[in-house]
């Protein structure tokens, strides 16, 4: 449109208006060229992107692409932002991981097409892998798909139609409305409260709820919290979904990742007849996102989603083949295979930045991190009346990375304005350096008044 627009502005005023550029070939009234005949239409070009294009929106990569600073010259950037486990390197993923791999590659037979649900006898070591007596699986309940975002897309596909709407965790990972606008789905936020830990709004959530309601997303361990639900937030939760009789989109993407043993509760686990779509897949907790690796457990022991959900899965599969077959071939392996020690470590190193960042920043004027449990991130609130020369978090951190060349997202990003989120996976050294140069800006900005002077 905005060229158009241009054109017609900018073009010589005399000539009649530039709008039939827009109208298609096919469409609006006829349109005679000389020498061609009567009704003969003279074709225009007019490749417009679709509604559906149009729909689709990255808020990160608009806000991000708005923040136009420049680093400080004279400070290398740390980076705090992307949500990749590989990019600094010190975050291999197992060996055996990787040898699995090239085992596959070599076989020779792992080239051709898959079934579009995948392999079966992948599917079934899948199974394997997340079956427990409570919540049993068997290979049918299994989809694998390219990586856990594909997961999402096809849950949230078979299960809301145009018009209906989602509930969404707020803050929350932002490919849910992503997603779900570029179809025509209605999104409904339910607070997350920082003051409880990242638990849910209980209350609030069973108030959104109406006869459009499609599903419930819960994200758990979350993506950008950090949080990781306890035994009996989950079975209130389930509680709701119950009462209300909602299904549930679980993004499991973090599921083990969680820092005190034991502490890893999955939703089907403690769900006596609410059906669940568990999304997950390797890219987090084997730190291989860029092998799209993903799948769908579902959960449905009360035969509620039925034959129903699991052919509109299997049709839904059919439009594009989900996961690389390589990467399949490998599966078995990379599940059975990964040592112990390798999530340990992991876990600890995690585990250890975010106390270090917590820590650190605990003891800042103006910031309050909320402790971490799980996953890789951090959220931290910003006091913005202590920052009175920011208009908001995106302004906070963009003159964080112009002053201190230090990286972090606004919260924004996930709908919960005047906090920011820091990634945890960077080197310790970085970390310590990062919060170091965040408590050197907040100093040299923070405006107390005298009652209100900072006791940290
Ligand atoms: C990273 C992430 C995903 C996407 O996983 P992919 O397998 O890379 O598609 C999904 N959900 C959450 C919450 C994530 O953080």
């Amino acid at each position: 449109m905005d060229s158009y627009l241009i054109q017609m502005v900018t073009g010589k005023a005399a000539l009649p208006s530039v709008l039939d550029v827009q109208v298609s070939r096919a469409s609006k009234g006829p349109c005679c060229v000389a020498g061609k005949g009567r009704g003969h239409r003279k074709p225009h070009w007019a490749v417009r992107a679709s509604e559906m294009s149009k729909r689709t929106f990255n808020p990160i990569r608009a806000i991000v692409d708005s923040m136009k600073v420049e680093p400080h010259p004279q400070k290398p950037l740390i980076s705090l932002s992307i949500g990749d486990p590989t990019v600094f390197g010190n975050l291999p993923t197992d060996e055996q991981v990787t040898q699995a791999m090239k085992d596959a590659l070599d076989s020779g037979k792992c080239n051709g097409y898959a079934p579009s649900t995948g392999y079966l006898s992948c599917r079934e070591v899948v199974a394997g892998y997340y079956s427990c007596p409570e919540a049993p699986l068997q290979a049918q309940d299994v989809i694998l798909t390219s990586g856990c975002s594909q997961a999402i897309e096809l849950a949230l596909a078979v299960l809301a139609n145009p018009g209906q709407n989602i509930l969404v965790p707020r803050p929350g990972f932002s490919l849910y409305k992503t997603l779900a606008h570029s179809m025509g789905i209605e999104v409904k936020f339910y607070d997350l409260l920082p003051e409880k830990s990242w638990e849910s709004d209980l209350k609030q959530m069973e108030s959104l709820v109406d006869e459009k309601t499609a599903c419930l997303v819960v994200n758990n361990p979350s993506n950008p919290c950090g949080s990781v639900f306890c035994k009996g937030h989950l079975q209130k939760i389930l509680a709701v979904c119950s009462r209300q009789c909602i299904p549930i989109l679980a993004d499991e993407i973090y599921a083990e990742m969680v820092f005190e043993e034991g502490k890893s509760e999955s939703l089907a686990k403690l769900s006596s007849n609410v059906p669940i779509l568990s999304c997950g897949g390797l890219a987090k907790r084997w730190l291989v996102p860029g092998w799209r690796m993903g799948w769908i457990l579902i959960h449905d022991r009360r035969e509620i989603f039925g034959k129903e959900i699991r052919d509109g899965l299997l049709r839904l599969s059919q439009r594009i083949l989900g996961p690389c077959t390589i990467v399949q071939g490998a599966l078995a392996h990379i599940l059975h295979w990964t040592s112990p020690e390798f999530y340990h470590n992991t876990l600890s190193f995690l585990k250890s930045n975010a106390a270090l960042c917590y820590t650190t920043l605990s003891t800042v004027c103006g910031l309050r991190p909320v402790k971490p449990s799980g996953a890789m991130y951090l959220m931290v609130g910003i006091e913005m009346e202590h920052f009175p020369e920011f208009e908001n978090d995106v302004e906070f951190t963009e003159r964080l990375i112009a002053e201190q060349s230090v990286f972090c997202l606004p919260a924004t990003c996930f709908e919960y304005p005047n906090f920011f989120r820091v990634v945890l996976t960077v080197p310790e050294d970085m970390m310590a350096e990062a919060c170091q140069r965040i408590r050197q800006f907040c100093e040299q900005h923070y405006e107390g008044a005298q009652d209100l002077e900072c006791d940290k």
